[in-house]
């Protein structure tokens, strides 16, 4: 598709199947247990990407754009995208996390499976992956590297490891432990594996170069001790692996072809080529080895995209759990009424490059609207009723009479039918749609004016009633005969205004949960949570809806007319009456 803007790793993802950079990849050495990982995943042409998230929280919209970009080029080039959890670290991996990270990514239209992978004739083509899987190999890859002479077990505090790692202006200094022999690490590790080390005591160092101007050079920790049970290893392990050494080996064992993260691991990727081009000297993986590429993270204004700060929203109640419909969590946004073809184009939209920046919320919001208002059915609804008395409506229309109106659900889809409600003598209408005195440029509800009921009559406004306190209790109009719309004659009456309503004897009534930004700062996550946060993000209304509204299941987004998108709460269990959930209003009004 060649309307679609072309990025940098689109660029880099063909001139490597162009020149076949990945089609001869093989072993060193003896391929060993590497290969039996590898196995069913030797098709070398294909282009192999994953998306790694680690277990400890919910998916948000910056784990979208990484989803959609890498599932979206492994489909686009004829490859495979996993979904590997980067499960290395015990204490804060949970099922509940896993099951909630699958669901967001079939949710969002992707599966991880390929339909045609040759190397996998009869196997189910799930490409699901767990880091922890590959424990032994990781521990073995250790034990090459101290063979190696490339890594040694350091009893320095972590205090003292600190302190001599030295900044960007000193180079690091030795560790005592450092010119220690591979037998004697040797031993040390395997005693840090068997438990004999409390946690802490000791953690197992590249050697790599102490005076390298890049920090991430300078010994980084391979090993750590952690007597923690793992949510899928349980207590085998006492030592894990970092994150900076895992990866690498998690991308390698996979066969990935181009690993793709963000800009933060920019200065990791010496060491991610360090370790593999290691492992595949000595047969460990296969060459060429995967290469990483980094993209600048979305950030969206508004919006916090950091699992941790997350947790913290919801372990201290700013919101109502990790689907919170006001949360950037993919289960808060599906709730609240976005849809996967909506994400999708936003995260098209924020473009793939180098240089980060913040996008702006309204952006998300357009997105929706853009996807929404082709295909959204179109109903009315009163957010803020007050009644209306059609003071004529008996000896007009006949008392308890109730007259037949419609709409078409959709005004660009005759197809999608059309829609039918009652008109009677008394209708909700707005609040605000009444003024006791013509502000100007104000066309609706005024003694003296007339306006008409959307797809319904066009009446005059005669007056409105207050309480001791001003608030307004009842309008009072009379009906202006033969103006029914679309019957003859209907426009002979030009008025002004137009207005949503639906009559009190067949609208059902709802509550509306009208959500706006979480953070009223717009870039939150500088300051503390509570003075960032916007106090006005939700606010709840008893509405009057449409009667077909009755019927609205979890998942169908509307467009109320005037108002907005809005969907039923997934929350709400049969019965219960029914809440919708504003995903947008019809258009951007934040600060206006
Ligand atoms: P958090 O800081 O919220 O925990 P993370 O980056 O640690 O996020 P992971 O689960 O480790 O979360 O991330 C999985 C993948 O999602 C990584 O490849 C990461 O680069 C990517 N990712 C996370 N946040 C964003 C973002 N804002 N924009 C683009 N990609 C992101
Ligand atoms: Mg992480
Ligand atoms: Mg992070």
């Amino acid at each position: 598709d060649t309307s679609k803007p072309s990025h940098f790793l689109r660029h880099v993802i063909e001139n490597d199947l162009q020149q076949g950079n990945y089609a001869g990849r093989r072993w060193g050495g003896s391929p060993g247990d590497a290969a039996h990982h590898a196995q069913g995943m030797q098709d070398p042409a294909r282009v192999r990407l994953r998306f790694p998230p680690e277990p400890n929280g919910y998916l948000h919209i910056g784990h979208a754009k990484s989803i959609w970009l890498n599932f979206e080029l492994a489909r686009e080039y004829g490859g495979v995208c996993h979904l590997r959890f980067d499960d290395t670290n015990p204490e804060k991996e949970e099922q509940e996390y896993v099951d909630a990270i699958r669901d967001a990514v079939k949710w969002l239209g992707y599966d991880c499976s390929l339909a045609d992978d040759p190397a996998r004739p009869g196997q189910p083509n799930e490409h699901v992956y767990f880091a922890s899987n590959y424990f032994d190999f990781m521990y073995r890859a250790a034990e090459y590297l101290i063979g190696a002479g490339l890594a040694y077990v350091d009893e320095q505090s972590a205090e003292q490891i600190r302190a001599t790692r030295g900044d960007f202006n000193t180079p690091g200094t030795d560790s005592p432990f450092r010119s220690r022999t591979q037998d004697e690490n040797l031993a040390r590790f395997r005693a840090m594996r068997d438990g004999q080390l409390p946690d802490g005591a000791a953690v197992l160092r590249a050697k790599i170069d102490m005076a390298s101007p890049n920090i991430n050079m300078r010994d980084p920790a391979l090993y750590r001790i952690r007597r923690a049970t793992h949510h899928n290893t349980g207590d085998t392990w006492c030592i894990y692996p970092m994150y900076t050494f895992a990866h690498p080996i998690e991308d390698a064992l996979e066969q990935i072809t181009h690993s793709i993260c963000t800009l933060e691991f920019e200065d990791q990727r010496p060491f991610y080529d360090w370790l593999l081009d290691r492992l595949a000297e000595g047969g460990l993986i296969a060459s060429p080895h995967p290469r990483q590429y980094e993209f600048a993270r979305l950030n969206v204004t508004h919006v916090i995209t950091s699992k941790r700060r997350l947790r913290q929203l919801v372990e201290e109640g700013h919101v109502d759990g990790w689907d919170d419909p006001r949360m950037p969590t993919l289960a808060g946004l599906r709730r609240r009424g976005y849809t996967p073809d909506a994400l999708k184009l936003f995260c098209e939209r924020s473009g793939v490059t180098k240089s980060g920046g913040w996008i702006d919320y309204a952006s998300l919001e357009a997105a929706l609207r853009d996807t929404l208002d082709p295909v959204a059915p179109r109903a009315m609804a009163v957010l803020d009723p007050v009644k209306l008395v059609v003071t004529n409506w008996d000896e007009l229309m006949g008392a308890g009479f109730l007259d037949g109106c419609t709409a078409p659900v959709h005004p660009h889809h005759p197809e999608m039918g059309k829609r039918s409600f009652k008109l009677g003598r008394e209708v909700w209408i707005e609040r605000t749609d009444y003024e006791d005195v013509q502000p100007k440029g104000f066309f609706r509800l005024f003694p003296g004016n007339k306006v008409r009921l959307k797809y319904g009559h066009v009446i005059e406004c005669t007056g409105g009633t207050r309480d001791a306190d001003g608030k307004l209790t009842e309008v009072q109009a009379k009906l202006v005969p033969d103006t029914k719309s679309g019957t003859p004659g209907a426009d002979a009456i030009k008025v002004k205004g137009n207005i949503t309503w639906v009559a009190a004897a067949d609208a059902v009534p709802a509550e509306v949960r009208l959500y706006e930004r979480l953070f009223a700062a717009a870039q939150p996550g500088a300051g503390e949570v509570q003075d960032e946060l916007n106090p006005n993000s939700l606010v709840v209304t008893q509405a009057y809806a449409e009667p077909a509204l009755a019927k609205a299941t979890a998942g169908q987004a509307f467009q109320f007319e005037r108002h907005g998108y809005f969907v039923p709460d997934s929350r709400q269990g049969a019965g219960a009456g029914l809440v919708f959930n504003r995903a947008a209003g019809m258009k951007d009004s934040w600060g206006k």
